[in-house]
């Protein structure tokens, strides 16, 4: 299929990258719920999960349509990028946000793979969606911070040397807004005790090194604050927009790896003497998941428009992100009914990738709080919460 194509050069050295790791390499992680280190050691190097990251500190300095399309082509190819992603964005906080030492000290090696910052924690047990309620504190005490509590869903812990941790630093009693008083540390795991920092991975229905964390009296040096005290949600706030963009270009190439495999099979496989794609019954479906997939595209390509135009497309962001993670579904749904009973059949891949595309209605943000985002912020409908 011929899709208008960005970055041509970098799509096709990406390409050439995943077919090293086939079907076969992905089946054996997913069967035993491996990491793919070889596959995110191979991309390090080449040096893509450094795209973001700006000359000046070793990175590629590529725009946000460069990354976009080396996670777009890395699911095309039936890759995973979710083992990896992070390692490319995470980073936002830091280089917004970070003071010129702390930029200096992490970003070059972020950049060559020496540190991986793979892990974001914000989510926590009881306050789930409600950020503001989350109970993770962190006091001050000397030079460092003291971090008491717990947060779930934290992916790719036991694989990064670094997190970014969102934590209440001011009691929720003491502040104005629920979202005032949080703050962000850079957590260098590699200094923390099993007893402070204690990680329990969660296994999943589809492979994604996601963990649960405890955090009993972990000690995190003042230094490593980023930014000013408090204002840590509005940290993490900034960087939704690309990771919006970047998890929809996920989104997006996994909708053209299920609609490619079901125009394929569409075409070969024979029943009732003819090719079943020649039944509009099969044929429709596959052309209707193609339609949602080119309006998801054309959203994905206005919100990069005005990310690079230097504009807060809050609104395009969000709604690539919610078509985009339409699309996959409904073509992963739609290439499983194709395939028939083969569908379900762990050689072909499309059960393990219908799994995998299945966690973007609900991660890293739930096609509710988009809609609600938009009612609110879009339509000026009233606050719901
Ligand atoms: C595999 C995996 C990896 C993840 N990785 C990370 C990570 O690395 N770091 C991190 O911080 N988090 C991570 N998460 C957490 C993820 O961001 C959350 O699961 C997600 O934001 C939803 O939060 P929740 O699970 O607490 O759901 P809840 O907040 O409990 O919501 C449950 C359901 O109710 C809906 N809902 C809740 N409130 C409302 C409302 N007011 N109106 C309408 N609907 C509502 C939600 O849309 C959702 O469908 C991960 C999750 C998974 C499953």
């Amino acid at each position: 299929m011929k899709y208008e194509q960005t970055h041509p050069d970098i799509r096709e050295a990406v390409a050439k990258l995943c077919a090293d790791y086939p079907g076969a390499y992905w089946r054996k992680l997913d069967r035993e719920q491996a990491y793919p280190t070889k596959f995110v050691t191979a991309l390090t190097k080449a040096g893509f999960l450094s795209a973001l990251i700006p000359e000046t500190f070793g990175g590629s300095g590529l725009t946000i349509s460069a990354a976009a399309a080396i996670l777009e082509e890395i699911h095309l190819n039936g890759c995973n990028a979710a083992a990896c992603h992070a390692q490319m964005y995470t980073m936002g906080t830091l280089l917004r946000h970070g003071s010129d030492v702390q930029k200096e000290t992490y970003l070059p090696q972020i950049a060559s793979g020496d540190l991986r910052l793979q892990a974001f924690a914000v989510t926590e047990p009881t306050s789930g969606t409600d950020t503001g309620a989350l109970r993770t504190v962190a006091k001050r005490d000397g030079d460092d911070f003291v971090v008491n509590g717990q947060k779930i869903w934290i992916s790719r812990t036991q694989h990064s040397d670094l997190m970014i941790l969102l934590c209440r630093t001011t009691p929720l009693d003491q502040v104005a807004k629920k979202t005032h008083g949080l703050s962000v540390l850079l957590v260098d795991m590699r200094e923390a005790d099993e007893k402070s920092l204690h990680i329990r991975p969660i296994r999943t229905m589809m492979n994604h090194a996601t963990t649960e964390m405890f955090f009993d009296n972990l000690r995190v040096p003042a230094k490593n604050l980023i930014g000013e005290e408090g204002k840590g949600f509005r940290y993490i706030l900034s960087g939704m927009n690309a990771e919006r963009i970047l998890i929809a270009a996920e989104c997006i190439g996994d909708a053209k790896w299920f609609i490619e495999r079901a125009c394929d099979y569409g075409r070969d496989r024979k029943v009732f003497g003819r090719p079943i794609a020649q039944n509009q019954g099969v044929q429709f479906p596959i052309a209707q998941a193609y339609a949602k997939m080119r309006s998801a595209e054309l959203m994905l390509k206005e919100a990069i428009r005005l990310y690079e135009a230097g504009e807060n497309p809050g609104e395009e962001a969000n709604l690539a992100k919610m078509l985009a993670a339409d699309a996959s579904w409904a073509a992963a749904e739609m290439c499983v009914q194709t395939h028939g009973g083969f569908g379900f059949a762990e050689e072909y891949d499309i059960e393990r990738k219908f799994r995998e595309t299945r966690l973007y209605q609900v991660a890293p943000i739930s096609t509710n709080l988009i809609l609600s985002y938009i009612s609110e912020h879009v339509l000026d409908l009233p606050r719901s919460f």
